[in-house]
């Protein structure tokens, strides 16, 4: 790590002229939870929970999960820790648990999906979430939500999941605020809906870009055809925005498209609240915030909003930030 770079790690995530844009850490275990705050994450924006599932021969129990969760949260201190509910199927497998082929994985069986039919996993899980928020700072996220009845469901077993807790002597406070990811296209659309139903929205780039371009993002052969600067993408983030907005509901953005200094003036243009990325983009993405000033912004993202090609949307963002730093 170079000393400049390592330097940035204590700066405030801030632009040069003082707008603040939190940045936080996108974590699979609790070692790069460790190492995400030696890199100065603000929080963790993304705990995929997933990992508890894997390398292991069964379901991890209620106790097993609450011991790393609460140990997530208690290494954050008061700073947020937001736990994404199970998001298994399409490219992520479990051993034990094995799911039908399908023709087409990642509009099959998958995440909320799952865990709505599989209701015994999924309240295990949600009960393990609210036990370990003994601080109050846990944050549970949906993955894959595509209607509001999927939201309404899900919020229907979180609530049995705390009854259940509460006649079982739990005491500590259980209003966790909720939130949904923004990762298919029908949800940014109806993001103005979905605002009314949770705290707070996540936009999940990488599986947004997928579905809105029908590109599979884990096909070599059309990797060429992924391409989150597409100007469908950025009509989709700013749905998302304005129903936020109007709500008056937070919004981060955790796909690696939060991980690349490029789109950093869309997110201080757009009025997002955090970005969360892997933790080898901390640094360098806090590190290019610094240099950037923000003002101009919004009227930049306004006028990419009537650009018709990905490759016009880069080249204004590459230009616009290089007349700034
Ligand atoms: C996303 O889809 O952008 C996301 C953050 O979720 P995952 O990469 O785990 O599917
Ligand atoms: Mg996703």
């Amino acid at each position: 790590l170079s000393e400049r770079l390592a330097s940035v790690a204590q700066m405030p995530a801030e632009t040069a002229d003082g707008i603040p844009l939190r940045i936080d850490a996108n974590i699979s275990s609790l070692k790069e939870l460790e190492q995400a705050l030696r890199y100065g994450a603000s929080s963790v924006g993304l705990l995929r929970s997933e990992f508890l599932y894997m390398d292991r021969p069964n379901f991890p129990t209620e106790d097993e999960q609450y011991e790393v969760y609460r140990r997530a949260a208690a290494l954050l201190g008061d700073r947020p820790l937001v736990i994404r509910t199970l998001d298994i199927g399409g490219d992520k497998q479990l051993d034990y648990f094995p799911l039908p082929e399908e023709e087409n994985p990642s509009l099959g069986y998958r995440a909320i999906r799952i865990m709505l039919e599989r209701t015994d996993l999924f309240k295990t899980q949600l009960r393990a979430i609210l036990r370990a928020n003994e601080r109050g700072n846990i944050r549970i996220l949906y993955p894959m939500i595509a209607s509001l009845e999927d939201v309404r469901s899900a919020n229907r077993l979180l609530d049995e999941a705390k009854r259940e807790l509460a006649q079982a002597g739990v005491s500590h406070p259980m209003d966790v605020p909720v939130g949904m990811m923004i990762e298919l296209p029908a949800a940014a659309m109806m993001a103005d809906l979905f605002a009314k139903e949770v705290d707070f929205f996540s936009i999940g780039t990488n599986d947004l870009v997928q579905y809105v371009l029908a590109v599979d993002r884990m096909n070599d052969q059309i990797a060429h055809l992924y391409d989150p600067y597409h100007p469908a993408v950025l009509r989709l983030l700013k749905l998302t925005m304005d129903g936020a907005k109007a709500a008056g509901i937070p919004v981060s953005v955790c796909g690696e498209l939060a991980g690349d200094p490029l789109a950093l003036p869309l997110w201080l243009g757009l009025g997002v609240s955090a970005i969360s990325m892997s933790t080898h983009s901390l640094l360098n993405v806090k590190h290019r915030l610094r240099e950037l000033t923000a003002e101009g912004a919004p009227e930049l993202v306004a006028s990419l909003l009537a650009e018709g090609s990905s490759a016009d949307i880069r080249k204004r963002l590459q230009d616009w930030a290089a007349a700034r730093q």
